[in-house]
């Protein structure tokens, strides 16, 4: 697709998100009166915790409002570098190595900008958020997806990026996974780090759901690795999701020193640095523990229509196959044997949100149309209302 209109070769590849897409044509159904439920965001119902709401505010009051020092003001990273320490079993964070940026998704464009370029390669493991491939891009450099494993939750391994991305110059890595909800395990992690080290490759660790984790704890990390496998791996983390903090617009990228320095450089042309009141939010999210009870609270929602969503599937929906989902607050369904075979993920859901007022994300905007992706970040109430139509929609497929 081009945007036509004489245009610059930099936006050759560039197509609106198509995750934006469908949340806002849910919200024009919505406001033209329509009984339409919104499964396709993939973001949290929930209000921001008080604790940082307050603290912004505050920041507003206590004229906190002038341009920011462009890496982010030092109390966030500070608090940012102890929370990751924390959930890595307090292994040393350095704050000097944070750069705070308006929402992670300008950390990734910040860090693929400023490490690939024209002739490389970027391996992502697909199906993969709908932004990855963009941004890779947008630097110029060419995204190689790389298909996982339906037998292993739709992951790749070590082993397929050998074979499919053999010059590879980095790998995008998202775990917990959008869309699928999949998690990489502590092993898998250190086999990545390992491959970067020896390819002299670059990992961008998109970590953004590791708290939104039901196995124990939070979800293995490449921090949980020792300094030596981490001298290629730019880390990115946020506010957004687990503290339903979506609209400060405040994400981080934690990186080696020459990294960091050439992704603050960058911003300084850019934006010159998030919001100034929602990184003090933020650095309250952060840094004050009693958020935690917060964050707790939510992620054992998530867990409860987690396996509300997976009971129900797996009971009225039978032979129908999913990821099991461990961690972010996705479903990711393959649609392409209902109905007698051969619907297309976009198909189902152009037709479900026509007919029956439910709006989902199809497979295609993740790079597999087989597929298609349920956001469980949602009232319980109206996922179980959801659910009731996708079962109807599906049962009737084909008849
Ligand atoms: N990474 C992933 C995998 C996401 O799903 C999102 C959701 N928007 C982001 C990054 C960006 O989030 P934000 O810019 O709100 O921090
Ligand atoms: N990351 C969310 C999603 O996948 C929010 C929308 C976006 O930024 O793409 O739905």
């Amino acid at each position: 697709m081009s945007f036509g209109g004489g245009l610059s070769p930099n936006l050759q590849h560039l197509e609106t998100s198509a995750t934006m897409a469908v949340s806002q044509e849910a919200k024009r159904r919505k406001a033209a009166g329509e009984d339409v439920i919104d499964l396709g965001a993939g973001e949290p119902d929930f209000a921001t915790p008080a604790i940082p709401s307050d603290a912004g505010i505050k920041a507003i009051h206590d004229g906190k409002t002038k341009y920011p020092p462009n890496e982010g003001v030092l109390e966030l990273r500070a608090a940012a570098a102890r929370h990751l320490s924390l959930l890595s079993g307090g292994r040393p964070v350095n704050a000097d190595r944070i750069v705070v940026s308006s929402g992670s998704k300008q950390s990734l464009f910040n860090a693929c900008f400023c490490l690939f370029g024209p002739g490389d390669v970027v391996a992502v493991p697909s199906p993969a958020w709908v932004s990855y491939p963009q941004i890779i891009h947008l630097a110029r450099a060419r995204p190689l997806m790389v298909p996982g494993d339906v037998e292993w939750g739709l992951k790749v391994n070590v082993k397929d990026l050998e074979r499919k991305a053999p010059g590879a110059r980095g790998l995008l890595l998202c775990s917990p996974s959008n869309p699928t909800g999949a998690v990489y395990t502590h092993a898998e992690i250190k086999a990545f780090a390992q491959w970067a080290v020896e390819k002299k490759a670059w990992i961008i660790a998109d970590e953004i759901y590791r708290r939104i984790h039901y196995g124990p704890g939070p979800a293995p990390s490449f921090l949980d690795l020792p300094d030596e496998y981490l001298e290629r791996v730019v880390l990115i983390y946020g506010a957004s999701k687990a503290y339903a903090m979506t609209g400060w617009r405040i994400g981080f990228a934690l990186a080696p020193a020459a990294v960091t320095k050439a992704m603050a450089a960058l911003q300084s042309h850019t934006t010159s640095g998030a919001s100034q009141p929602a990184q003090w939010a933020a650095a309250a999210a952060f840094g004050d523990e009693r958020v935690e009870r917060d964050v707790t609270r939510m992620v054992e929602e998530f867990r409860k229509r987690r396996d509300l969503v997976v009971s129900r599937i797996r009971k009225e929906l039978p032979g129908v196959e999913f990821v099991e989902p461990m961690g972010a607050f996705y479903f990711f369904f393959r649609v392409d044997a209902l109905g007698g075979g051969g619907v297309t993920g976009s198909d189902f859901c152009q037709r479900l949100v026509t007919q029956k007022g439910v709006a989902l994300v199809p497979g295609a905007a993740f790079g597999d149309d087989r597929w298609v992706r349920l956001s469980y970040a949602a009232a319980t109430q109206d996922i179980s209302r959801a659910l009731d139509r996708i079962v109807e929609f599906a049962k009737k497929l084909g008849d």
